[in-house]
């Protein structure tokens, strides 16, 4: 029988980053990474197949990532604990020091009716299903898209490039609401509008009608669309079955429930990604999180504590961004709204500017910056943007303050470098300059 230092199940963001992870830094004797696929996608890429990229193989993660760690495409249908093997359905079977579990989430298909109709697509992350995908939407003219997260979001802006009507169907007053607040929300959906994107917000799908092929939907309030292709984009759920089987622990949100070192209820197992339990880093409740910067982020701690207690899960931040026409988007940590609807007592700012100096720089955008404090403790909550490319690191800046622990004093007096073609003015910069008016009005 083989054995391994280190079993991995999963071979997506999850499960590549372990096996990088353990190879860099720890002295194992043979990672093995153990996954359905034959080849995997890019999952954060998906959206872009369909326009930007315009192929399925420029989406495609190289096996080469997984450098010297076995790699064998089968799928694990057991773990035996007492004999910490896992068997897979080819009849392999390996013996694990530990087990990795980076098993995902499969795209939630939500009950109604219609659902089995020919061109009715949900997004599993699998290249097959997405060549079905591809070849519908090619003989299609109508797409529905139900859902205006981001996933929704992206496909509609990205399938119009292919002269689809395309209409995004959202449950909510607003595409984009659970990660942006309004005023952001109405701009993206302004510049989707614009972009040729029909946009019905505050309504759901009741059925979907058709003979073998979708014809057309039938929303709550008895709108008819017609339809002959239709994308459903709800959410995710995270794959536990095997660790059910197993006996693991599962938590509130229906991830394998782990420690703060990403240990299951196993101690010889550890989980990370979709298919994990997520933590929020403010409220400290279990939340339905699940991004790709996250997944990877519990991997390295996942593997960084596979053989002693190293570090230790802090909670999620959670950072978004997007990007809609040319107009970039981004969040971290919690929106206003999410701050208020958790009880905290918040104070907001805002600034905008262009992100080079002078604006007149070739490459310049708009940048507009909101930022949320506690108040009282002036602690950094939350931060949205939207802009140009400058967008998406802009994010990150704002993940790290808040991860840090700073205040709306520590981010006003933050040390930054510009440049004229790079960043922002020093006097325009806009996450200083939030933090000032917040500092200021909030004394
Ligand atoms: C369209 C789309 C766009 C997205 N865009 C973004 C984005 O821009 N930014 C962002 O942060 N996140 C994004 N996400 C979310 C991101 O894709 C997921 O959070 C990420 O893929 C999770 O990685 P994972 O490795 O935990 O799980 P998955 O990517 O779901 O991978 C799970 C892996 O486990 C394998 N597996 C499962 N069960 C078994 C088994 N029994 N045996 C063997 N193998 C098994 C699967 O085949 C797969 O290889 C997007 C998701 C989608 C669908």
């Amino acid at each position: 029988m083989k054995q391994a230092d280190l079993v991995i199940v999963g071979g997506s963001a999850a499960g590549i980053e372990a096996a990088i992870v353990a190879q860099r830094h720890y002295e194992l004797d043979k990672v093995v990474v153990i996954r359905k696929e034959d080849s995997v996608m890019v999952p954060c890429g998906i959206p872009y197949i369909f326009g930007t990229l315009g192929s399925i193989d420029k989406n495609v993660m190289p096996d080469s990532l997984l450098g010297d760690a076995e790699l064998i495409k089968d799928e694990v249908t057991s773990i035996d604990r007492s004999s910490q093997t896992v068997t897979t359905a080819g009849g392999e079977a390996v013996k694990y020091k530990r087990l990795m579990l980076a098993s995902g989430s499969q795209p939630l298909r939500p009950p109604i009716p219609g659902m089995q109709l020919e061109n009715v697509f949900a997004i599993p992350k699998e290249a097959e299903y997405l060549r079905q995908v591809q070849d519908g939407l090619s003989a299609s003219s109508n797409l529905v898209i139900i859902g205006g997260g981001f996933i929704g979001v992206e496909f509609a802006d990205e399938c119009r490039k292919l002269g689809i009507n395309v209409t995004v169907v959202e449950m909510l007053d607003h595409c984009l609401m659970l990660a942006l607040d309004e005023q952001f929300c109405c701009t993206a959906e302004d510049n989707l509008r614009e972009s040729g994107v029909n946009i019905i917000t505050g309504n759901g799908v009741r059925a979907l009608h058709g003979q073998s092929r979708v014809e057309w939907v039938e929303l709550q309030d008895g709108t008819r669309l017609e339809a002959d292709a239709v994308i459903v984009a709800i959410g995710v759920s995270p794959c536990t079955k095997l660790a059910l089987d197993a006996g693991l622990e599962i938590g509130a949100q229906r991830g394998i429930q782990v420690d703060a070192y990403m240990r299951t209820s196993d101690s010889q197992i550890f989980a990370a990604g979709d298919c994990a339990e997520t933590f929020c880093y403010f409220t400290r409740k279990a939340v339905p999180l699940r991004l790709a910067a996250i997944a990877t982020r519990e991997a390295r701690l996942a593997t960084m504590n596979l053989f002693e207690d190293v570090a230790p899960n802090q909670g999620a931040v959670g950072v978004f961004s997007t990007v809609v026409g040319d107009t970039g988007f981004c969040a971290a940590g919690l929106t206003e709204k999410r701050a208020r609807d958790v009880g905290l007592d918040v104070m907001t700012a805002e600034a905008a500017g262009p992100d080079r100096h002078p604006g007149t720089m070739p490459g310049a955008s708009g940048q507009k910056t909101k930022l949320v404090f506690e108040r009282g403790t002036g602690k950094m909550l939350g931060g949205q943007a939207s802009g140009g490319t400058s967008t998406g690191e802009i994010a990150n800046v704002m993940a790290a303050l808040i991860s840090a622990g700073s205040t709306a004093r520590d981010v006003a007096t933050f040390q930054i470098g510009t440049h004229p073609a790079l960043t922002a003015s020093p006097i325009a910069y806009q996450i200083v300059n939030a933090a000032e008016h917040a500092l200021v009005r909030g004394r």
